[in-house]
This record gives structure tokens, sequence and C-alpha cells, in this order.
């Protein structure tokens, strides 16, 4: 079995469409796919399952949070897509990937940068407008010449495009998705680049905030990094999850589905999922 629970689809900062991304899945031998936009459920909502009977569709999202000033991404699985919450959650979170745009291109244009919320906009069309839109819209200008590079010269940690205070605390986004009977999931914690110590003080927090699983593999990862996420998971007794992180042809770290196993340690997150379908 072959479950990829983290991807990206042109809904948020994806390259492919969502009927594509799931016909990639399904030819990379994924059989149970969620697709986690940032802070949308669009693909999820256009997709009909009854048009892909080979592959499990999981409805999902990927929120922006913040924690003590920190940036988390906190994955919702297994979510109602009518949930009210839900639907007034993705409202507030547009809202404030909107002003946050703005913000970003207000201080572009302190550094001469003129013109980058349009040029955002413009590609970002309906999706979640999010930095890897600027990033596009500084290759197209000439500025950079990769994501890469944008986001080392002008988007990533401690540059102007670094803003975080648009986003909810962690605490509320993982009140939303359990309020939409889904499962929140921290997602990729080893990206967060943590000690040990704060690494277990955000696993802590997550849970008594009422977390249920931890995002143990984010594509292809080193072992002893998958050994030290597992055991984060196991010794709080929370469940695990995995994925690609997929967001475009072309990053082959981060193809659908191919990612190593879960430990045998850990309890995978679909439990939940199927002790339901049967009982
Ligand atoms: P945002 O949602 O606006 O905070 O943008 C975060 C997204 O930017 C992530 O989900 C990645 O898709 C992308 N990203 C983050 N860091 C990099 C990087 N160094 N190079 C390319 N893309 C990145
Ligand atoms: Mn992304
Ligand atoms: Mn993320
Ligand atoms: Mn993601």
């Amino acid at each position: 079995m072959i479950a990829d629970l983290h991807c990206h689809s042109t809904a948020s900062d994806g390259e492919l469409s969502p009927d594509a991304l799931v016909r990639r899945a399904m030819e990379c031998g994924v059989d149970t796919l969620a697709i986690t936009d940032h802070d949308t459920v669009d693909a999820c909502a256009e997709l009909h399952a009854a048009d892909f009977p080979a592959i499990r569709l999981i409805p999902g999202i990927e929120f922006s949070t913040r924690w003590h000033n920190m940036g988390v991404h906190v994955i919702g699985l297994d979510i109602d897509l009518e949930s009210t919450t839900l639907a007034a959650a993705i409202r507030q979170q547009k809202v404030a990937r909107r002003e946050r745009a703005a913000e970003i291109s207000a201080r572009l244009a302190k550094r001469g940068i003129e013109d980058a919320l349009d040029g955002a906009l413009s590609f970002a069309g309906n999706a979640q407008i999010g930095r890897p839109h600027f990033a596009r819209f500084l290759i197209a200008r000439g500025y950079v010449r990769s994501p890469g590079e944008a986001f080392r010269k002008y988007l990533g940690a401690g540059k102007a495009g670094d803003v975080k205070q648009y986003w909810p605390e962690m605490r509320d986004v993982i009140g939303w998705i359990r309020s939409a009977n889904g499962t929140a999931i921290l997602a990729h914690p080893a990206k967060y680049k943590l000690t040990n110590v704060r690494l277990a003080a955000l696993a802590d927090a997550f849970q008594t905030e009422g977390g249920q699983a931890i995002e143990v593999i984010s594509g292809q990862q080193p072992i002893d990094v998958t050994r030290r996420l597992g055991k984060l998971c196991t010794d709080r007794g929370l469940l695990a999850s995995c994925g690609s992180d997929f967001h475009g042809p072309g990053q082959p770290w981060s193809e659908l589905g191919r990612f190593g196993s879960l430990p045998d340690s850990c309890r995978p997150v679909w439990e939940l999922w199927q002790d339901r379908d049967r009982g």
C-alpha cells in the first residue's frame, strides 16, 4: 500500500491541476492520496471520487499557523468539506494571504522591486497566493534565475518576504480541523530546523492543543530523520503520517508516493479511517 498524504495542486502553489495530480499519483502507484493545498480545499471539492475508482481520495488541507512567532504548518486530513467552521477558516486565511501578499509587495518595493503584488497575483490567478507566486514573478522579471535563488535573496527566512504575523495561532487551527471532524497532523517537523529540546516542546504543545499525528516522513529524507521523528511520535502515543509534499514534476526528491516506509513502531494515521470504515 502506498499512501501519499501531502501534495499540492494549482489551487495553491502546485504546478498540476487537481485532475492531472490524481492521474500522476495513480501512475506512481499511489493508492491513497490526500491533496493538501495551502489554506484551501478547492481541489478536493472539485474532484469526484467516482471519476477515480482506482484510488482512494482523502480530503485534506495544509494550514499556515503561528507558534511562538514561528511559522508552523498543520495538515488536516479526512476533513468534512461541508463544515461551516472550515469554510469560515478558509475565508479568513484567504484574506490573511491577500493582506500578507500586499505587505510582501511593500517590502519588496523598499528594495526597488515595483509591482510585485500585481505580478504575483497574475501568477496566482484564483489560487491561494503564496511566496512561490512571488518567486515566479521575480524570475519572470529577471531578478533571480530560480525559485531557490528567490527564496535565498528575497523570500526565505529573515528576508523581505518572510511575513508570518498574519497567520492564526496553531491552537486555533487544530480546533478548526477537529471541528471539521478531521485529523490534525504536525507537518514536516524537521523543516523547522529546531533543536531536539525545541522540537519536543513543539510536539508537546501540538498534542496538548489537540493535535493527533506527526508527519514522520516528508519526501525523501535521511533515515536518521525518520528514526528521530518516529520516536517523537511513538514517545507521545501520536499517530504517524507520510507524504511527498509534491509541488510539481522536476523535483525528484518529492515525487508522488516515492519515499521510505514508516517505522514499524509507528501507528499509521490511516488506521483511524480504516477502523471507522469497518465499524
Ligand atoms: P507560503 O505559503 O507563502 O508561506 O510559501 C511557502 C511555500 O514556499 C512552501 O510551501 C514551498 O512550496 C515554497 N518554498 C519554501 N521554501 C522554498 C525554497 N527554498 N525554494 C523553493 N520553494 C520554497
Ligand atoms: Mn508549498
Ligand atoms: Mn509545508
Ligand atoms: Mn506542503
